[in-house]
């Protein structure tokens, strides 16, 4: 009798259900609640929420709850079902769960809190549930908060494409760098897949957006430009992806004259293919010391990097108007330097300089939101046992989608 009340406290049940009876198992580790109702309640369709007369029960079926005093504790019950006039016969709601769920809102949400933390493999363990259940919390998470996304305006959004598992697979993420979260993820590099997230978007979400930073992708420019009015004036390159493309280009100036240098018993550019690709402003002092001899030299290396550094200032302008003439003045310096992958950089940023210069305008990288990228790394890291790359897609909305996840009870 004691542990029936005991019982209808911890577990927060109310009238019309009440704790049966409880049976525990000691040897099992194991506490089973056995739940029942009164029996003229009034039931609701779980649909419309009209009341509506008990037609039967289902099957009795199981729900895990929090352990009590270290024990699993099991809830039973047969959930009533009503015939409504509208929807036919349909399961009442319970209060301790959301419909489908094998575990009870109290529990799922401790799974929640946890996967949060922790890795899905140290959840199920602790939690003594196996990968794929652990998984089936995440994705109703996931879902349950997708569908209360509110369609908020967007100013600036990025898109970023990241490699999933060894396979040179890629997903393509769309962030929102003001939020700093995932807006949505699709496999693939290709147009298709940022086609769909624009479908995703109210028509007062695609006005609001004011600039899309991307690598310079032509896929992913095709389906901006196919998909957002004055496409030309939002499309932001990446700076650090710019400044990538320039740092190969130094590379292989670099790679080619070491050779030579080395054929000739020179080894001055041995062991320096980080001095060339750091960013100086990451350099400590005696390292950018170290390097000056180096920088100040006559090598094509070293012209190579002076090209790449006067590119980056591009960056640093207020006004497009004298940008576009430092970038004149460069570009005829990169094409006059005998050094073939700089003209070719040179040639290739002159055909894009309008999304480089869009800068200036927006303001706006992939790298803006920090958090946000070491909170993907984490989901990649701890994707490495992802089987299928649905699974990759639920981990990064469940860990970056900035969605409320928490399971509610039914009223
Ligand atoms: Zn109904």
């Amino acid at each position: 009798m004691q542990d029936r009340q005991l019982y209808e406290h911890i577990l927060g049940i109310v009238a019309p259900w009440s704790v049966d009876h409880v049976e525990l198992k000691l040897e099992d580790g194991e506490v089973h609640v056995h739940l029942a109702h009164q029996e003229e309640a009034a039931w609701r369709c779980a649909e419309c929420g009209q009341p509506c007369p008990l037609h039967d029960h289902q099957a009795e079926r199981t729900w895990r709850h929090l352990d009590t005093c270290q024990y699993q504790t099991l809830l039973h019950a047969a959930v009533p079902r009503t015939a409504c006039p509208e929807h036919g016969v349909r399961a009442v709601r319970v209060p301790w769960a959301e419909p489908h769920s094998r575990f009870t809102l109290l529990f799922e949400r401790l799974a929640i809190d946890w996967l949060q933390a922790a890795s899905q493999q140290a959840v199920a363990e602790r939690l003594g549930l196996s990968w794929d259940e652990v998984h089936a919390i995440m994705e109703r998470a996931v879902r349950r908060g997708l569908k209360r996304r509110e369609a908020q305006p967007l100013t600036y959004v990025g898109v970023d494409e990241k490699a999933f598992s060894k396979g040179h697979r890629y997903a393509t993420l769309v962030n929102d760098l003001e939020r700093g979260c995932v807006l949505y993820v699709a496999e693939d590099r290709k147009q298709t897949s940022l086609d769909g997230f624009w479908k995703t978007l109210t028509d007062e979400q695609l006005q609001s957006i004011q600039g899309v930073a991307i690598d310079m992708w032509d896929p992913y420019e095709n389906s901006i430009r196919a998909h957002l009015p004055a496409a030309e004036e939002k499309i932001v390159y990446d700076k650090f992806h710019v400044a990538k493309h320039l740092g190969e280009a130094v590379d292989k100036v670099r790679r080619a004259e070491n050779k030579q240098l080395q054929a000739q018993g020179d080894k001055r550019l041995v062991g320096t293919r980080y001095h060339w690709l750091r960013n100086p402003d990451r350099m400590a002092d005696d390292q950018w010391r170290e390097f000056g001899a180096l920088r100040r030299s006559k090598l094509k290396t070293a012209r190579a990097w002076a090209l790449k550094e006067q590119a980056m200032v591009l960056w640093d302008y207020c006004y497009e108007q004298s940008a576009r003439k430092h970038f004149t003045w460069w570009h005829r310096w990169a094409t006059h330097s005998r050094l073939k992958p700089m003209i070719d950089k040179a040639k290739m940023l002159k055909a894009r300089l309008r999304g480089v210069l869009t800068y200036l305008k927006h303001g706006i990288t992939n790298a803006t939101s920090e958090s946000l990228n070491s909170k993907i790394q984490w989901v990649k890291y701890t994707a490495r046992g992802f089987r299928n790359f649905q699974n990759f897609v639920t981990a990064i909305y469940f860990h970056c989608g900035g969605l409320n996840l928490a399971p509610t009870p039914s009223t």
